[in-house]
């Protein structure tokens, strides 16, 4: 019974002695029953000796306080204190700080344990320091706001300059959804802020401009930037959303529009003729210098006039608009998509090669020609038409390159229309 109990206190021992953490065992006035080599080495800049005999006296220059905390403890026993921090030296190098729980176990025996947590401290003041600038920051800029949104969409903290922005007060916010202060013009076609989160959980974000609704009913252009928040690591689960939203100033709104105004289609919305070719010069430029290659789509509505002479010109228009909207939603953001004129339209493809032209244009006349365009309660049957080219030596023109684009669509059309052709190539595709 001795010697398992002689064991077990050996046991112990060499627990204490091994314990990362500093372990000093004191009675009420302070006086070191134990301490482990830890502890010893923690307290040994304090105390200037190897051994401390009375906790208190050890840290009386750091700590004074700390008798205090023992006698105002009145319960038998339980904690006295957790994690109180006692900061050490300071002067020039860079101060240590130690945190220290005191356990009373009866009147007479305290355990305390010594850690050091010096570099937690500096990173908290990094933290704190980064979190003060960067509140600063925002505040001090008019134009955005920044809020967080918790997972099911109801915003949880916003920064006071929307107050500025939408002359709503930041503390009336917490808990509303994003709508109830914030949506896009009811006339304009922009996706709601449901589609916007959606979006952003889908692709990680969502960016949207222009005309938009605050909550005291005033439409103002914003832009509006939707990001999901993750866990810090990234592995666990979502856990909302970062909203910034900046409202545009007067001459910022009209760059934006006269950039639309002069780089769209007024009808459909595509991008306009000149557009179209300012970009296919750019990367005609591009795959001079860098060999990177490209492709060009010429594409032409079948029997266009037949829809506006038995339907009318509202249907012609409209078969124009929805195909534009179909078109557009088969390519890359990085693609051009253009109305060249009247029915025809041209692809730009960066990077891609003829192959991949081909598929795509092949991908662009089956949603075309598949389903039926919706007009007046009926469904009109439209297809197309397409003449695929990519350059092949730099001293290649434009002009050049949109001719045999040209030519590759007038024998899509010869060779019965609602099909690919190949410039170059003496066969059509499909
Ligand atoms: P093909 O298959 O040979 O291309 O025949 P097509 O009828 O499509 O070609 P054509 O060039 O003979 O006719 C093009 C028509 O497109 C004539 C013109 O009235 C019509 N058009 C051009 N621009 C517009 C527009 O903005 N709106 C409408 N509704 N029609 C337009
Ligand atoms: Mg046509
Ligand atoms: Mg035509």
């Amino acid at each position: 019974m001795l010697t398992d109990l002689e064991a077990e206190n050996t046991a112990l021992l060499q627990f204490l002695y091994a314990c990362p953490t500093g372990l000093i065992e004191f009675a009420a006035d302070g006086t070191v029953g134990m301490a482990n080599p830890i502890a010893m080495q923690l307290l040994l800049p304090i105390s200037g000796a190897p051994f401390v005999t009375n906790l208190f006296e050890a840290l009386s220059s750091c700590a004074p306080d700390l008798r205090n905390l023992l006698d105002a403890f009145e319960p038998g026993h339980g904690t006295v204190c957790e994690g109180h921090r006692i900061f050490v030296g300071g002067g020039k190098g860079r101060a240590t700080v130690l945190a220290c729980t005191i356990v009373k176990m009866s009147a007479e025996r305290y355990i305390a344990t010594l850690g050091d947590i010096s570099k937690q401290v500096v990173q908290e003041r990094r933290l704190k320091e980064a979190e003060t600038w960067f509140a600063s920051l925002l505040d001090g800029i008019d134009d955005v706001a920044v809020m967080s949104l918790d997972e099911a969409g109801r915003i949880d903290a916003v920064t006071p300059s929307i107050l500025r922005q939408t002359a709503l007060a930041p503390e009336n916010l917490i808990g509303l959804p994003l709508e109830a202060i914030e949506r896009p013009d009811a006339v304009s076609s922009a996706p709601s802020v449901g589609e916007a989160l959606v979006t952003a959980q889908r692709d990680g974000w969502h960016l949207y401009e222009g005309w938009h609704v605050h909550g005291t009913c005033e439409r103002y252009w914003c832009q509006r930037l939707v990001t999901v928040r993750h866990d810090q690591d990234g592995e666990g689960g979502q856990l909302g959303y970062t909203v910034v939203l900046r409202a545009v100033t007067r001459q910022g709104r009209d760059a934006t529009e006269l950039r639309n105004l002069l780089t769209r289609d007024h009808l459909t919305g595509a991008g306009n003729r000149a557009h179209f070719f300012e970009m296919a010069e750019r990367e005609l430029a591009r795959f001079r210098r860098y060999a990177t290659g490209f492709a060009i789509v010429a594409m032409d509505i079948d029997h266009f006039k037949r829809i506006n002479d038995t339907e009318g010109h509202a249907a012609g228009d409209a078969v124009l608009q929805e195909l534009t909207r179909r078109c557009k939603a088969e390519l890359r953001p990085q693609d051009t998509f253009a109305r060249l004129g009247g029915e025809e339209f041209g692809i730009l493809l960066p990077g891609g090669s003829l192959d991949e032209a081909v598929r795509i244009a092949e991908r662009v006349r089956r949603v075309v020609s598949e389903v039926p365009f919706a007009f007046g309660g009926k469904g009109l049957s439209v297809t197309a038409s397409f003449g695929c080219v990519a350059p092949e030596t730099s001293g290649q023109a434009l002009a050049n390159l949109m001719a045999s684009a040209d030519e590759a669509l007038y024998r899509a059309k010869h060779g019965g229309r609602d099909q690919v052709a190949i410039a170059g190539r003496n066969r059509a595709a499909a």
